[in-house]
C-alpha cells in the first residue's frame, strides 16, 4: 500500500496539503460538518478522513427511526432527569431533525411521516395514564407548537396484527427515512462542495502546535489548520470523558405477503425497535440482554440477541406468518450515562462532537452545525 509521503505531487496537492479543516470520520457528524464549514468558509480546503471503505460506525447501519421522544421515554427521563434537562434533549432532538432536513431534503432520502406508536406489553404494568399525556402535550407544544402530539392507540395492535400488547401510545410527529439514501445523499453533497472524502485512513494520533494539527494515520502524516473528531463510539481514545461503544444488533426479513405492520415502534422502555421497510420488517435492539458484552467496538451478531429479536418477532410482532431472516448486522453507537452529545473544543484548533447515542439520525446534523460554529 502507497504511504502519504510516496504519493504523486498531483495527488498530495489535491488531498493532503494546505488543508484547512480536516473532519476524521464520514458519519452523520463529520459530513455535516464539513457542509456547515462550506456554507461559511466558501473557499476553504476540507477533507475527511474515513477509516473503512464505507462509513463503519452507526450512521450506515440504523433503524431510520426520526425521533424525539416516546411516552415511556420521557416517564423514565423525568424520573431520572432533572426536568429542564429532560425537555432540553426533546428540543435537541426536534430542532435537529429539523437541522437535518434542511441539509437534505426529505424526498431524497425517502422521508415518510408514518407516525410511532409505543406499545406496552400484556402484563407489563402500565406507568403512562391520562394525566401523564396531558402533561407531555402540554410541555411538548411549547416546544414543536402543535397540538396533542401523543395519544393513546388501543387499537393499533389489532390493526398491525401484533399479539400480546395491551395498548399504545402513539406520537404522530415521528416517521421514518431510508438510512441508505441519507449517507449516500450526504456523500453526494459533499463531493459537490468540494469537500474530498477519503476512505481507508485510519487517524492513530494526534499532536498540536497551536497553529497546525499533525495527524498520524495508517497511511502516513497529514497536517492540517484545524481538526474536527467525529468517531463518535470510537472516541475514547481521543477524551477522558464518559463514553463507551454501545452495540446495537439488527435483523430484516423477507419480504412478507399481506403485512399489516406500517410505521415504526418501539416497546420494553426502547430497548426493542421495529419497523416495516417495504413489506419487510426491521427489528433491533436487546442490549439489556447483555450490557457487558455489548459494550464493545467489534461488528458481530450474537446467537442469544439474534435468538430473542426472532422470537419477539413470532410472539409479538408477526405471530402468525411465516419469515425468514435476510440481513443481520451490528452498528457500534456512542453512549454516556447522560443523554446530550460530548460537544467541545480540545484545544485552540481541534473540536470533537461525539457520543450521539440512538439519537444521531435526529441529533447528528445539528452538532456538525455546531461543530462549525467553533471555527
Ligand atoms: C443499529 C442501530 C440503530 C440505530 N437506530 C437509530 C434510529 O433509528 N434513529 C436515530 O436517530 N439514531 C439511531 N441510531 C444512532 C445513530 O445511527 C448514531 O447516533 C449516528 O449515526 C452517529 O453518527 P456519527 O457520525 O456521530 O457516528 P458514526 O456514524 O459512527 O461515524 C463515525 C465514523 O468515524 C469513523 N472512524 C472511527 N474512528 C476513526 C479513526 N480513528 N480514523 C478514521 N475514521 C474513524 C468510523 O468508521 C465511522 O464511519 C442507531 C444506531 C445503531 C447502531
Amino acid at each position: 500500500m502507497l504511504r502519504i509521503e510516496d504519493l504523486s505531487f498531483w495527488e498530495k496537492s489535491a488531498y493532503f496539503e494546505k488543508i484547512d479543516f480536516l473532519i476524521v470520520g464520514s458519519g452523520i457528524v463529520g459530513m455535516s460538518t464539513a457542509l456547515f464549514l462550506r456554507k461559511k468558509y466558501t473557499d476553504a480546503n476540507i477533507v475527511i478522513i474515513e477509516r473503512g471503505y464505507l462509513p463503519t460506525g452507526a450512521s450506515s447501519k440504523n433503524a431510520g427511526f426520526t425521533c424525539f421522544g416516546s411516552p415511556t421515554e420521557l416517564y423514565d427521563d423525568l424520573k431520572n432527569m432533572k426536568e429542564k434537562e429532560v425537555w432540553e434533549t426533546f428540543s435537541n432532538r426536534y430542532n435537529g431533525l429539523k437541522c437535518l432536513f434542511e441539509l437534505i431534503p426529505q424526498k431524497a432520502i425517502d422521508y415518510v411521516s408514518c407516525k410511532s406508536w409505543d406499545l406496552i406489553e400484556s402484563g407489563e404494568k402500565n406507568e403512562i395514564d391520562p394525566e401523564f399525556i396531558d402533561y407531555i402535550n402540554k410541555k411538548a407544544k411549547e416546544i414543536t407548537e402543535l397540538d396533542e402530539v401523543y395519544f393513546e392507540d388501543q387499537n393499533a395492535a389489532n390493526r398491525f396484527g401484533f399479539q400480546n400488547i395491551q395498548t399504545s401510545y402513539c406520537n404522530h410527529l415521528e416517521g421514518a427515512i431510508n438510512t441508505g439514501m441519507l449517507i449516500q445523499e450526504m456523500h453526494k453533497k459533499t463531493v459537490e462542495a468540494n469537500i474530498r472524502v477519503v476512505f481507508g485512513v485510519e487517524a492513530l494520533s494526534m499532536s498540536s502546535n497551536y497553529q497546525e494539527v499533525e495527524l498520524q494515520t495508517n497511511q502516513g502524516l497529514i497536517k492540517s489548520t484545524n481538526c474536527i473528531i467525529a468517531t463518535n463510539g470510537f472516541a475514547k481514545q481521543w477524551i477522558e470523558d464518559d463514553i463507551q461503544p454501545a452495540r446495537a444488533q439488527v435483523l430484516v426479513t423477507n419480504e412478507i405477503e399481506n403485512l399489516k405492520v406500517n410505521g415504526t415502534f418501539h416497546f420494553q422502555k426502547g430497548y426493542y425497535y421495529f419497523r416495516n421497510i417495504g413489506n419487510r420488517i426491521l427489528l433491533g435492539g436487546g442490549r439489556n440482554l447483555d450490557f457487558k458484552g455489548e459494550t464493545t467496538e467489534s461488528f458481530e451478531t450474537t446467537p442469544q440477541i439474534q435468538q430473542k429479536l426472532e422470537e419477539l418477532m413470532r410472539s409479538t410482532i408477526i405471530p402468525n406468518q411465516e419469515f425468514e431472516i435476510e440481513y443481520s448486522w451490528s452498528g457500534i453507537m456512542g453512549v454516556g450515562d447522560v443523554k446530550s452529545p460530548i460537544l467541545k473544543m480540545l484545544n485552540k484548533n481541534t473540536a470533537i462532537g461525539v457520543r450521539l447515542g440512538g439519537m444521531g439520525v435526529a441529533l447528528g446534523s445539528q452538532v456538525g452545525k455546531s461543530l462549525a460554529n467553533y471555527f
